[in-house]
């Protein structure tokens, strides 16, 4: 892994009909590969969907946030995702011990492990009553063209989605990384081909980050003309808390508490999301019967 920290570029081409994202979340991926103990074909899925949430999750304003869960028939289970506009990431997968023997192209095979066909939800809490939701089906597996299906469906924006994730002999993740280019209306047939050539022209990106290539050195590669309009920083951040935890088992009900006192004397949870342990003793788990008897 080299030592370039993680961060997004936005920018646009052909006079703002144009918009892109490119994203590097080499040690973001590193740390859920870490914290969730994936094996390689568990880390580049996994890797790949928190690499485009990340870029969707810069697409929000404010204290917007996002979640996407990829719920394929593979032996991955689902795919979770959470990122907001702060550049704050977190997700996992159901179950991060997978891995498979190389595709035909001698790649990780992402498809076997996310399965063929199954869904791709999104919810946005945009701040009104209801989030927004959309949906579409999985039609590859390798989750760039899935992202890509998504936006020309769910939500009319026709985008071309790359994510990958390259992981190391060690199992360590190298690069990990991706990019969203984005058709507004007004662009005539002639540009929208030069753009569908360019973007199918550009190597698997995470070989390029290998070679030492910068962010804006790959979006010039798609777009010549691009300008980059700003960026942020990408990371991990889970919102658990205590607090949050404790909420949670409030909601579990009395007999279940209970039954936890009667059990053990003591509750140990984990947060799916960063792995995380709580532990509540038996004090605070009476003080927890009480909140619940008021
Ligand atoms: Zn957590």
């Amino acid at each position: 892994m080299n030592n370039k920290k993680d961060r997004l570029i936005r920018g646009t081409a052909m006079n703002g009909r144009v918009r892109a994202f490119v994203i590097r979340t080499t040690a973001l991926v590193e740390e859920l590969r870490q914290r969730h103990d994936t094996w390689p074909t568990a880390t580049a899925a996994m890797g790949r969907t928190l690499t485009a949430a990340a870029m969707m999750g810069a697409m929000l304003k404010g204290n917007e946030k996002m979640n996407i869960q990829v719920r394929g028939d593979g032996p991955i289970g689902h795919i979770i995702a959470d990122a907001n506009a702060l550049g704050e990431v977190r997700g996992y997968v159901t179950n991060p011990h997978v891995h498979l023997p190389s595709n035909s192209s001698g790649k990780l095979d992402v498809a076997g492990a996310v399965g063929t066909s199954g869904f791709i939800y999104v919810a946005k809490d945009l701040g009104m009553k209801e989030p927004y939701t959309g949906s579409s089906p999985i039609i590859s597996g390798e989750l760039g063209e899935d992202f890509t299906y998504y936006f020309a469906i769910s939500e009319q924006t026709p985008s071309a989605v790359g994510v990958g994730v390259l992981v190391g002999t060690d199992n360590a993740v190298m690069e990990a990384g991706g990019f969203i280019i984005q058709l507004m209306p007004g662009l005539n047939d002639d540009e929208i081909t030069e753009i569908e050539h360019a973007v199918g022209s550009l190597p698997p990106i995470t070989s390029l980050m290998d070679q030492g290539l910068e962010l804006e050195e790959m979006l010039k590669w798609m777009l010549p003309d691009a300008v980059v309009h700003d960026e942020m920083d990408i990371h991990f951040q889970c919102q658990c808390s205590k607090e949050r935890i404790e909420q949670t088992l409030i909601s579990l009900g009395q007999s279940e508490i209970e039954e936890l006192i009667a059990e053990d004397e003591k509750a140990e949870v984990v947060c799916h999301f960063c792995n995380e342990a709580y532990m509540f003793g038996k004090e605070e788990l009476e003080q927890i019967l009480e909140q619940i008897a008021n």
